[in-house]
């Protein structure tokens, strides 16, 4: 479909079609290329592809025509002109890190940001001189604080994992530029169906696509979305020579998730604000955090910044550890494990499993308690999930 189209045409026919280029076979679903290297007519043929003269296949690290469509069909769905697809989430994170950053660099970000993402920061990026100080992802003030001269980027995930608090994406996009940085946005929650941060201002999306891309938790992939200059050529160019590359198989599972995200999304969205809404009525849940819920803190944010409020509920349950652990052993549904982005069900306890490595005065402050448990709702029918979590809080 050529690109120019892309602009006039509606997110779900740019999740069904955007990206393909049929071949010469003509066939209907996108073809998986398995191939590591490509051929070439001629000697001088070789040479021009590699000079650069030629455009074209060369080498799958490199390019792939069905990482390729991904990465066209992501790429219009976030408003994004250029997609690199990675080999998980947290490759796509520190191949942007890697492409734009060097030792001297300072990066200021959320502190409710994925774990791992954190232990980048710290143990890793730190050893090649950068740092990053961590802020409270909804307080502007402490954002604007923390950015030095040597600031280049903000990075910060929104809806946070696993309390759902939503930050400004549009004004965290203004600070960021007013002082000469990069805005990173961490959008595995929301998807581009639900929000879309280069919209917003930000520069640069980050997917895990294992999580709702794919949707049906089979593959682990990443990307990164962002303008030709920097994530065509910063990000790429990373890419391209240290290697951690989306193999065609996975790309074309995550091609085929997409098609059906817009549904997917608001089918996870409705049944988790189902979920809030009951757990609400709960004597035994002392809270419960949904963007959706009018008590929701950034309720009025989250209408507008998002078109949906999401498909992850957190609550807390009074009783502490014991109470939590007994409620999620009771359910005969729900999956025990800390994925999310699933058709099935995933429930969690964080302060033991995610937050677990924190200091129990780090998991404090993060609001962590020990009696709060995170569902990231799936596909199953919504009264029996409500049954399920129902049979261990009487
Ligand atoms: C899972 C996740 C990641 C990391 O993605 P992988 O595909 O597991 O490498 C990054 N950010 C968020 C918000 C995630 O949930």
């Amino acid at each position: 479909m050529p690109d120019k189209q892309n602009k006039s045409l509606g997110f779900e026919t740019l999740a069904v079609r955007a990206g393909q280029h049929r071949t010469a076979e003509s066939e209907h679903a996108e073809p998986i290329f398995p191939t590591s290297s490509y051929v070439f007519e001629s000697a001088a043929a070789a040479a021009a592809r590699f000079s650069g003269e030629q455009p074209g296949n060369i080498y799958s690290r490199f390019t792939n025509p069905t990482v390729r469509t991904f990465e066209e069909r992501l790429a219009a769905l976030e408003g994004g002109e250029c997609c690199v697809a990675t080999a998980s989430g947290m490759s796509a994170i520190y191949a942007c890190c890697a492409g734009l950053l060097k030792a001297g660099d300072h990066i200021v970000s959320s502190r409710s940001i994925f774990g791992s993402t954190t232990l980048l920061f710290t143990n890793y990026l730190q050893k090649f001189g950068i740092e990053t100080s961590f802020v409270a992802l909804h307080d502007l003030q402490a954002w604007e604080a923390a950015i030095r001269p040597e600031t280049r980027l903000l990075f910060l995930e929104t809806p946070s994992n696993p309390l759902t608090e939503v930050a400004d994406i549009e004004a965290l996009a203004k600070l960021a530029h007013a002082r000469n940085c990069v805005l990173v946005v961490d959008n595995c929650f929301c998807t581009p169906a639900l929000q879309q941060p280069l919209r917003l201002g930000a520069d640069i999306v980050i997917h895990s696509a294992t999580k709702y891309l794919d949707g049906q938790g089979r593959c682990v992939g990443g990307a990164v979305v962002g303008s030709a200059a920097v994530v065509g050529q910063d990000v790429y160019g990373f890419l391209r020579t240290c290697g951690p590359t989306m193999s065609a198989f996975n790309a074309w599972v995550f091609l085929k998730g997409l098609e059906t995200l817009s549904i997917r999304m608001q089918a996870h969205c409705a049944s988790a604000h189902k979920l809030a809404l009951w757990l609400q009525q709960q004597s035994a849940v002392s809270r419960v955090f949904y963007p959706g819920l009018p008590s929701h803190p950034q309720h009025e944010l989250a209408a507008r910044q998002q078109s949906g409020f999401g498909g992850i509920v957190a609550f807390e349950v009074a009783g502490g550890r014991d109470a939590a652990w007994k409620l999620i052993d009771a359910t005969q549904i729900c999956s025990i494990t800390a994925n999310l982005g699933d058709t099935k069900t995933t429930i969690t306890h964080p302060a033991s499993t995610t937050h677990g490595r924190l200091t129990p005065e780090q998991r404090d402050e993060a609001g962590i308690s020990e009696g709060l448990i995170r569902v990231a709702v799936g596909l199953e029918n919504i009264e029996d999930l409500i049954a399920d979590l129902g049979r261990g809080l009487g």
